[in-house]
């Protein structure tokens, strides 16, 4: 099966920034707060007590031969950074918290009870560096009946508030801020109140917020109807508003701040795998779509070390100009995402769930999440634009690629293993087809083990070829060392040219730089919001559950503009939507110099 040999690596080669990442919040300290561990070692604990999963279904001989081959292979996937798993997985396998799960759901029910139990959860689940996910469209509205009490109700978002403030006071282990999704269906009452609470950038810090439409409510926008809001205690409709009043609102929200995001519930429960756990919410970069007391494991391919060029050597950015000079490694692609859904599938039997609930469902359901990351630099070693038919057709073949693999490799799993607990009355056992995991494909926004790895985010363009960094009081260039070696190698550099790429951020409309060159260096900024979303659903026609990404638009976009974006993702068959537009918060910590 295995047909090259590769070389066998004994250590990782990192970036400046991502040293500095892994001491500050990665490896293991003493009391004194000094990092006791090198990255290597860190590699090494995640690795063996990965493979320690093999113990849990082979004893023995055979499992420690498996304990042996497997802690090897995740060891070799990973100092190639051809995978890493989410941040909680690097930070504390092998360690005292083992709690390996980057994203979490939590129900809210409307009671006192089920509001407080799940308001303790969440800090439980903080503590342990995991992210939180809520929908709050089961408590009643604001000043409805308290019949205990005789009182009046808080309603959702007052409560929000509370789950907000606890958030301030946990500090997730030390290593990372609590993040919370929060839902509200558009269909509830309180749903004005909830699309504004974000309009004060101060408000709600810790949540992201998106609104939970419903096909009702698309269809309702489409023929300009009245839409009814629904008291969820007794069904009844409390009044009606017309749709596309309330869609404005949510769209000018988006055009503010970015708040509120949306997610096609309806569309997310069509092809959820297991109906019989109905999905009300996501995790807080929404990718995961989660039944209550689930979780989500989340892993992500680096597709820029994939790409080759002619003589099998591993392409760099540089590589990618001449057409026709590089392509995809697709056997070792495929021997890598048998290996990640393997060490994924570990990954539910290693981990120490916060809550017994939690233990139950997530092994119940056995979701894993592959993703992807270094997509944009991957394009451009193979000279693809990303705005463009053959960076769709790129896009759609390399995801198709992975969730095939994905599936045959879950298949295989269950073969071995059985299939997950929760199999029976799932999507999966309708169609015969036996597999380990529920799901096993969520692309991830890969925030820090991008920077780990050491290329672009996710599938998202790259930021920048480019930017100004203050520094010291001063702004300098900082500019992509791969361009800069290009722009030497092709004869085109100066130092009055990259303080030019710099102030633009962008080389697209730049004239001393060659066509073909300004061609595949694309930013977000030079994409259209249309392509934005066109990439999305492309990505999204072979994910089982979502994608994390951003619709980039100018500072100059109207809310119309926002509309149109939110309405080609319904149309696309994406699963939800997330605009920026440039400028639009206060604290924007990156910034190109073409907006200053
Ligand atoms: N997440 C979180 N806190 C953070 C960053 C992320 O709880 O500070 C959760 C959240 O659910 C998010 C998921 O982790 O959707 C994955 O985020 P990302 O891919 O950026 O994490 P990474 O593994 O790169 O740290």
């Amino acid at each position: 099966m295995e047909q090259k040999r590769r070389e066998r690596l004994t250590d990782i080669e990192l970036t400046d920034n991502a040293l500095a990442i892994l001491k500050k919040r990665y490896l293991k300290k003493n009391e004194r707060g000094e990092a006791i561990e090198e990255p290597i070692d860190m590699f090494r604990r995640v690795a063996s007590n990965i493979a320690e999963g093999e113990l849990c279904f082979k004893e023995g001989e055979e499992g420690r031969r498996l304990y042996e081959e497997w802690s090897e292979k995740f060891l070799q996937l990973m100092l190639d950074r051809r995978f890493m798993p989410n941040s909680p997985t690097l930070m504390n396998a092998g360690r005292e918290l083992q709690q390996l799960s980057a994203c979490f759901v939590l129900p809210v029910e409307d009671s006192i009870d089920g509001i407080y139990d799940t308001l303790k959860h969440q800090a439980i689940i903080h503590k342990s560096g995991g992210g939180t996910g809520f929908a709050f469209s089961r408590l009643r509205p604001k000043n409805d009946i308290v019949k205990s009490t005789m009182g009046v109700s808080s309603g959702p978002v007052s409560f929000m508030s509370i789950y907000d403030a606890s958030t301030d006071k946990i500090k997730q282990g030390g290593t990372r801020r609590g993040a919370n999704m929060g839902i509200l269906r558009v269909d509830h009452p309180d749903i004005e109140e909830f699309i504004e609470c974000k309009r004060d950038n101060e408000k709600i810090n810790n949540f992201n917020i998106s609104v939970a439409i419903t096909d009702e409510f698309m269809e309702a926008v489409d023929g300009d109807d009245d839409f009814g809001l629904v008291n969820p205690r007794n069904g009844e409709v409390v009044r009606t508003v017309r749709a596309r009043d309330l869609f404005r609102k949510i769209v000018e929200g988006a055009w503010l701040n970015g708040e509120p995001g949306v997610i096609f519930i309806d569309r997310i429960n069509a092809t959820n795998p297991t109906p019989q756990f109905p999905i009300e919410s996501t995790n807080p970069c929404s990718e995961a779509h989660l039944p209550p007391y689930d979780s989500c494991n989340l892993g992500s391919i680096n597709l820029e070390r994939f790409v080759r060029t002619s003589s099998g050597e591993r392409a760099s950015l540089a590589d990618g100009n001449t057409a026709g000079s590089t392509h995809v490694d697709w056997e070792d692609l495929r021997e890598a995402v048998h290996t990640a859904v393997r060490f994924l599938d570990n990954v539910i039997e290693m981990n120490n769930y916060p809550l017994p609930e939690i233990e139950q469902m997530s092994k119940g359901n056995r979701r894993i999440g592959l993703g992807v990351m270094g997509f944009a630099d991957a394009l451009i070693k193979l000279g693809i634009t990303y705005d463009s038919e053959e960076g769709l057709a790129f896009a759609e073949r390399v995801m198709k690629f992975i969730d095939d693999e994905a599936w045959e490799a879950s298949r295989k799993l269950a073969e071995e293993r059985g299939v997950f607990a929760n199999y029976e009355g799932s999507l999966h056992e309708a169609r015969g087809d036996r597999v380990r995991n529920a799901t096993v494909t969520t692309i991830a926004p890969t925030g820090t083990i991008s920077i780990i790895a050491g290329c672009s985010g996710g599938i998202e363009p790259l930021f920048a070829v480019a930017f100004m960094r203050r520094q010291a009081d001063m702004e300098l260039p900082d500019v992509n060392p791969e361009f800069v070696r290009l722009a030497k190698e092709r004869g085109f550099y100066s130092e009055e040219l990259m303080q030019k790429v710099a102030e633009h951020g962008s080389v697209r409309e730049i004239p001393e730089v060659p066509e073909d060159v300004r061609r595949v260096w694309v930013t977000s900024h030079d994409i259209t919001p249309e392509w934005h979303v066109r990439m999305q659903a492309a990505f999204q026609k072979y994910t089982s559950m979502g994608i994390s990404k951003t619709i980039n638009l100018p500072n100059e976009a109207t809310p119309e503009d926002v509309g149109e974006a939110y309405m080609l993702a319904y149309k696309t068959g994406c699963k939800g939507i997330a605009v920026y537009r440039d400028g639009s918060r206060e604290a924007q910590v990156l910034s190109t110099g073409k907006t200053e």
